[in-house]
């Protein structure tokens, strides 16, 4: 755990000084530039409690996440391939002493299925989920599972990115899993404070705060160029897990030259018969919720920050403008839950948390749309070898929006013509006319040429 400084940042915490408005305004107009934070300034502005100074935290987010990323907003679904589990986290509900969770590991079959029904609803981005069992999801059964994942075309429509969430694994296995053909590695350090880790896993390998806190060096060690990090939010005091989680990301831009990928900010759900989820020690209100994603956007601008369903539908339309690149959609958290047929109280049984957006895709996508975010489908980059530095490159010189706006327009409007209900037909294409008005000449022009091609039954179009 050297290099997560749990004491300069708990001096950081105490610091009063930090705690000045002149400063945090000084600190606010330095982050426009959308150049990074230093822990020290992200500090100061967490302190930030006064409503008008809130405000402008919100609003410099904003502007900032506009300037890196526009209003594209990347839509993925997760998959959960098991609940098997040997650890025994307090706050989930796949923890191995849940005698009450019904276990299951989805058959080959069973992860086809379950993809041909994210695949009719039109998604092309999958996040494999499983919990942690030396024979369930073991490295065969992940390769089997992506093999399948991959292996599903229906009518041009296909997942086209795996990103995986899976415990970590030692530099050799990770070679092992890069070669299967992954998007972004994820792992979430759960807490950065190792005494409270030490309490929530009291047992299995999870036990370990080492291993977990640097797997993400043994990915980039095996050549794994997308990594994903992320805290559980609610388990720690949210301003120490905050700058620790950016601590993780500066300290691995340092060491590797390429920050993290994404980084996720789960807040901690109720669980079914899990210890302590029905009351986390420090529940994160909305407020400090989002104060945290816009310190976070402002201290790392170009890394995606991903949102899930865990959060109600009002709370993630809020933050989408804060700083947010990455949500997902329709999901479901069991194995096998996708399947039409499933039975609401078994899949309640099986489920790892409760969601707080059950929306369908198609409505998620409308919404998007009627706020003001483009949705996209696209998973250009990884298949294009923009990764690791070479992505941050693009994002840096602020070429990146340059490529993502057009396979984003053309991503959706594939999204549109195959999948769409009449409605979200309707309001997104109104959408996508006016996203192309706000193009430059050269990109206008590409892009409405991809839109001909999409538009004329040709699939899968970017560059
Ligand atoms: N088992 C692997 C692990 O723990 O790293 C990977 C999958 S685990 C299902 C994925 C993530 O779910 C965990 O990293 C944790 O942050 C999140 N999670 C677990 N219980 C949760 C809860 N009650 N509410 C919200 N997120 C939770
Ligand atoms: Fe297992 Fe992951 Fe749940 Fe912990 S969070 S019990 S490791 S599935």
């Amino acid at each position: 755990m050297d290099f997560i400084n749990e004491k300069y940042i708990s001096e950081l915490l105490e610091d009063t000084r930090l705690n000045d408005r002149s400063l945090q305004k000084d600190v606010l107009k330095r982050s426009r530039e959308a150049k990074g934070l230093t822990l020290k300034e992200s500090a100061s502005l967490l302190n930030i409690t006064s409503p008008d100074l809130l405000e402008e935290l919100f609003h410099t987010a904003r502007e900032v996440k506009e300037k890196i990323y526009g209003n594209r907003l990347v839509l993925f679904a997760p998959l959960y391939v098991t609940n098997s589990c040997i650890n025994n986290c307090l706050y989930c509900a796949f923890r191995k002493d849940n005698s009450l969770l019904k276990r299951k590991t989805l058959t080959i079959d069973e992860i086809k299925s379950e993809i041909e029904f994210l695949v009719r609803q039109g998604h092309k981005r999958v996040l494999l989920v499983a919990g942690e069992h030396p024979k369930k999801s073991n490295l065969q059964f992940i390769h089997d599972a992506i093999d399948a994942i991959y292996s599903i075309h229906l009518n041009g429509g296909n997942i086209r990115r795996v990103n995986v969430n899976t415990a970590p694994l030692s530099v050799d296995e990770f070679k092992i899993l890069k070669s299967f053909g992954i998007g972004t590695y994820q792992c979430f350090q759960e807490t950065y404070h190792y005494e409270t880790y030490q309490q929530m896993h009291p047992s299995g390998p999870k036990h370990d705060y080492s291993w977990r806190l640097y797997a993400m060096d043994r990915a980039l060690q095996a050549g794994i160029d997308d990594v994903g990090i992320g805290a559980l939010f609610g388990l720690t005091d949210c301003k120490f897990e905050t700058l620790a989680l950016l601590n993780h990301a500066f300290n691995l831009d340092d060491r590797f030259g390429i920050g993290p990928h994404t980084i996720s900010i789960p807040r901690l759900e109720p669980a079914f018969n899990a210890p302590l989820s029905h009351k986390p020690p420090f529940a994160v209100d909305d407020s400090s919720f989002k104060k945290l994603l816009a310190v976070i956007r402002l201290a790392v601008p170009y890394t995606g920050i991903i949102l899930t369903t865990r959060e109600r539908a009002e709370l993630r339309r809020e933050m989408f403008s804060l700083g947010v690149s990455q949500i997902s959609a329709g999901s479901r958290t069991s194995p096998g839950a996708y399947k039409e047929s499933q039975d609401i109280m078994e899949e309640h049984e099986m489920e790892q948390f409760q969601l707080g957006d059950h929306r369908t895709l198609d409505e998620v996508v409308k919404d998007c749309c009627v706020l003001g975010f483009l949705p996209s489908f696209c998973t250009a980059c990884y298949r294009s070898s923009r990764t690791g530095d070479r992505f941050m490159e693009l994002a840096k010189s602020g070429n990146i929006g340059k490529l993502c706006v057009p396979n984003a327009i053309s991503t959706f409007d594939e999204y549109l013509i195959d999948y769409a209900s009449d409605s979200t037909k309707k309001v997104g294409g109104d959408f996508v006319t006016k996203e192309i008005e706000k193009l430059d000449g050269v990109t206008k022009s590409k892009t409405m040429k991809m839109l001909e091609r999409v538009e004329s039954g040709e699939r899968d179009v970017y560059y």
